[in-house]
C-alpha cells in the first residue's frame, strides 16, 4: 500500500474567482501617452474596455462577490471615465493649470491645450497607459467595496483595461498573507 502524496496535499490550493466583462464596461476617451525620454503621442482617443477579476473566499451564498451588486461599481467608474481627455496629474513632463471653468495643459515640448473643465478628468496618475488606467479602476473599486460589499473575503483583485482588440494593460494587487508569499 503505497502511502499519501502528502506533498501534493500540503501544497494543493483551492481558488474561487468571478470575472466581469459585461460589454457595457466600455468608455470612449481621449488621452496621450507620455513616453520615457518625455516626448509625447499625440491628442487621440480609445474606445476602452474592462475586466475585472476578482479572488476570494465565498462568502454568504456561496459567492466570492454578488453579481449584481458588483456589476454597477465597475460600470459607474467606467462611467465616469466615458467622453472624456483623460490627463495625468503627476508626469513630471506635463504642467497641469486648473482653474474652475477650463484646465490648461504645456507639454514640455512646447504644445499648449486647454480644455473645458467638463470635458475633462484629471486622474491622479504619472501618465494615462492603460496599466495606469487599471491601476485607477481597480483603487476605485477598492475604496468602493468595504461599504458596498463589507463582508467580501478578497485574495486578489486585478483589473485589465483593453484599448484596442487585442492588447490590454493589467493591474493585480494581492491581499493577506497571498501579498506576503509573493
Ligand atoms: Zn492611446
Amino acid at each position: 500500500m503505497s502511502e499519501p502524496k502528502s506533498t501534493s496535499r500540503t501544497t494543493r490550493t483551492e481558488t474561487y474567482a468571478v470575472r466581469v466583462y459585461k460589454q457595457y464596461f466600455n468608455f470612449g476617451s481621449a488621452h496621450f501617452l507620455i513616453f520615457g525620454d518625455g516626448s509625447r503621442e499625440e491628442l487621440h482617443g480609445h474606445n476602452y474596455k474592462v475586466e475585472v477579476e476578482v479572488e476570494g473566499e465565498p462568502i454568504a451564498g456561496d459567492l466570492v462577490l454578488d453579481f449584481i451588486v458588483f456589476k454597477p461599481i465597475v460600470k459607474s467608474i467606467c462611467d465616469g471615465l466615458d467622453h472624456r481627455t483623460l490627463l495625468p496629474r503627476s508626469n513630471p513632463n506635463l504642467e497641469l493649470v486648473e482653474h474652475a471653468d477650463r484646465v490648461e495643459a504645456r507639454h514640455r515640448d512646447g504644445s499648449y491645450f486647454c480644455f473645458p473643465r467638463r470635458d475633462v478628468l484629471v486622474l491622479d496618475l504619472p501618465n494615462t497607459s492603460t496599466e495606469m488606467l487599471a491601476t485607477f479602476i481597480a483603487n476605485k473599486i477598492l475604496d468602493e467595496l468595504p461599504s458596498r460589499i463589507p463582508d467580501a473575503r478578497l485574495r486578489s483583485l486585478a483589473v485589465s483595461v483593453e484599448e484596442s482588440p487585442g492588447q490590454a494593460g493589467i493591474f493585480k494587487v494581492r491581499f493577506g498573507s497571498d501579498a506576503a508569499a509573493d
